[in-house]
């Protein structure tokens, strides 16, 4: 498989001033291969949607470096930066904050393109807005209208429209569905899975619960506090989670059949989610951790490969034990 993007020991540390720094990304490493789709799984203010942003460059790194099709995204020169740009592109999470209400949605697709000098003949870029449309599951008379005659589904494809005006051959999506209703969210995720058929598209699916990335992404990271803590495909994800907190992220999932009986132990979170301003010593997962040690307090676990492309940052692991909580069966 080919690597599109490579992310090594990513930071992103925001300071805040007397002295105080927010570490929203704290070194996160993982790669995604072309046409894939990677997931990343954490809970709010877990620095997913910045690793997002700093990746696109929309956010400036701290420490670390960016690698997309082998180039150092950072070390481009802006025009470089300026073309690359056309290559990835973002759709966010609240389709009703990202569409200027004052454009009609014609003007809102055709932005990105006038920007870049894509199709400069006015009648070409019109077309070009209604094949878009029509990619989308909109169509041309919906064109000269404005975002709040649509609904939230509809506007987040418009969202989406815009993010393919520049042919991207990588989409971050961050949180797309989540503030839509669940009867409309399996039509976007639907959506957005065609459009990865049809446009041979990679993306970096952001979610806060994994019940939504389960069956749309590839291989998931899940991320705590700054930290990837977990990283492996779906599946595995699912069948051997490794990690104290993805087990307890799963346990939460309810079991769809009511025929199968949940015989899992529930893994209850206790306190709340650290800030990263100052985020506990040793492991950041220990405070709320039910199996910690006396190590845990102290030293930073590793991220080790346990098995073929599965890594873990975790102390129990230091021997290679693995864990055996079976997930697989839980609601999607
Ligand atoms: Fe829990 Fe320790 Fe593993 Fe962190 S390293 S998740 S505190 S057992
Ligand atoms: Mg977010």
């Amino acid at each position: 498989m080919e690597k599109l993007l490579q992310v090594n020991n990513l930071k992103k540390h925001f300071h805040l001033g007397h002295g105080e720094v927010l570490k929203a990304v704290d070194g996160v490493s993982f790669h995604i291969n072309k046409g894939e789709t990677f997931g990343i799984v954490g809970e709010s203010g877990c620095g997913k949607s910045t690793a997002g942003r700093t990746i696109i460059g929309l956010y400036d790194r701290t420490e670390g470096e960016v690698l997309y099709n082998g180039k150092n995204i950072h070390s481009l020169n802006s025009k470089d930066r300026f073309a690359f740009h056309k290559q990835m592109q973002m759709i966010f999470q609240d389709p009703y904050a990202s569409l200027n209400p004052r454009s009609t949605v014609s003007e809102i697709i055709s932005e990105p393109m006038e920007v870049h000098g894509l199709y400069p003949n006015k009648k070409d870029r019109l077309k070009r807005v209604y094949q878009l449309l029509e990619d989308v599951g909109l169509n041309k008379d919906h064109a000269n209208r404005y975002p709040h005659e649509f609904s939230g589904g509809q506007r987040q494809r418009i969202g989406i429209a815009r993010a393919l005006a520049l042919e991207p051959q990588f989409i971050i999506a961050d949180e797309p569905i989540s503030a839509l209703d669940v009867s409309i969210q399996a039509q976007v995720v639907n959506l957005l899975k065609r459009l990865q058929q049809e446009k041979g598209l990679t993306y970096l699916f952001i979610a806060h619960d994994l019940s939504m990335v389960k069956q749309f992404s590839d291989r998931i990271g899940v991320m705590y506090l700054g930290n990837l803590v977990e990283l492996t495909a779906s599946k595995e994800l699912y069948k051997n989670p490794l990690h104290p907190y993805t087990q307890a992220l799963l346990s939460a999932i309810p079991i769809p059949d009511p025929d199968i009986e949940d015989k899992r132990e529930r893994i209850i979170l206790t306190g709340e989610l650290p800030s990263p301003i100052n985020p506990p010593s040793g492991c950041v997962f220990r405070t709320r951790c039910s199996m910690a040690m006396e190590i845990c307090a102290t030293e930073k676990p590793n991220w080790q490969e346990i098995d073929a492309g599965h890594f873990v940052s975790c102390h129990l692991y230091n021997n290679n034990k693995t864990g055996g909580h079976d997930y697989s069966q839980v609601a999607v």
